[in-house]
């Protein structure tokens, strides 16, 4: 069906005569429809794609006009209310099970935000999500930037605004900032979002990352053993992304901060072990809006989302000396 086909059959011709009238809601829809179709000529994919872009328009308004602008669209007032908008891509469950696919990619996860953190096909390696390019730190060391069609089973995005500004001093390891980042964060509200980008230099910082695990996947505990490694660094320049997530997001990520690293240079990073800091300012976006997009494959459909994950989770967050 051609793209005015597609509006047709959405709208009758009397009602889009008052296009301008209606609901934004209602504009937006048509916007995502005739999005998917483009990226579906373009991509050559249109069952996949346009199975994407039908789960956002249902998950959320915001999902639907960032896709919009993401292709070169016009911008407009609703792009700017879509910015308070965290969106995550599955769930930190589904990953911990060993669902290291995916059917959404890293040119979709673009149009969702312009900074966040998350993982890559096969777990391999961590995401860095600064200024709207994707970074990936690999098991190696090495950071490399992300091609639109790598396949992102997990990740966390928003486009981000400076809402607070947290001063930092003498920050002496990872727990101390997160009780500075927990003063703002009671002070604003413990049930928003927050992502946080800190640019510093970092007297010491411990970051991981892991090599890619091969189908048949193993659990992400079992995928972290083999294949985890770390690194130290001293006095390097770089951001730490974070994200905050409240209390009732246990069952669909984990809670409290989650912290990732990617140097100046854009050649060192990965997620945050343990870190010191002199002095610093963390800007936080504080964020009501949360949207999920979920995989559509057999494989997803096929686990067993309500199984509870809460010991491997923690587990993979540790290094491995705290895990002895
Ligand atoms: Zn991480």
């Amino acid at each position: 069906m051609s793209e005015r086909g597609q509006i047709r059959r959405i709208l009758p011709p009397h009602r889009r005569i008052h296009a301008r009238l209606r609901t934004k809601m209602e504009r937006l829809r048509i916007d995502a429809v005739v999005v998917s179709r483009y990226v579906s000529k373009r991509n050559g994919d249109e069952k996949m794609v346009f199975g994407i872009k039908k789960k956002m328009i249902a998950a959320s308004l915001a999902g639907a006009f960032t896709l919009s602008v993401g292709l070169g669209a016009s911008h407009g007032d609703a792009a700017q209310a879509d910015r308070e908008c965290v969106a995550q891509v599955a769930l930190l469950q589904s990953l911990a099970q060993g669902y290291f696919g995916g059917t959404v990619t890293a040119g979709q996860l673009r149009t969702l935000g312009d900074t966040g953190i998350g993982t890559f096909e096969g777990l391999n390696g961590e995401m860095i999500v600064l200024d709207g390019t994707i970074y990936q730190a690999l098991g190696d060391g090495k950071v490399v930037v992300v091609p639109d069609k790598e396949i992102i089973p997990f990740s966390n995005v928003t486009f981000f605004d400076k809402d607070i500004s947290v001063k930092l001093s003498q920050i002496a390891d990872k727990a101390a900032l997160e009780r500075a980042l927990n003063q703002a964060v009671q002070k604003h509200g413990v049930n928003s979002f927050y992502m946080i980008k800190l640019h510093a230099e970092f007297p010491s910082i411990l970051f991981r990352s892991e090599y890619g695990s091969k189908e048949p996947y193993p659990t992400l505990v079992e995928a972290l053993k083999d294949k985890q490694t770390e690194f130290t660094e001293k006095n390097i320049k770089g951001t730490v992304v974070g994200l905050y997530c409240p209390s009732y997001m246990g069952e669909l990520n984990s809670v409290g901060w989650h912290f990732h690293f990617i140097s100046d240079d854009k050649k060192k990073g990965g997620h945050v072990l343990e870190l010191s800091l002199q002095d610093g300012t963390a800007y936080l976006d504080q964020t009501d809006k949360f949207a999920m997009i979920l995989h559509n494959d057999k494989k997803f459909h096929d686990l067993n989302l309500a199984k509870d994950m809460s010991a491997d989770i923690r587990s993979a967050e540790q290094d491995s000396y705290a895990k002895q």
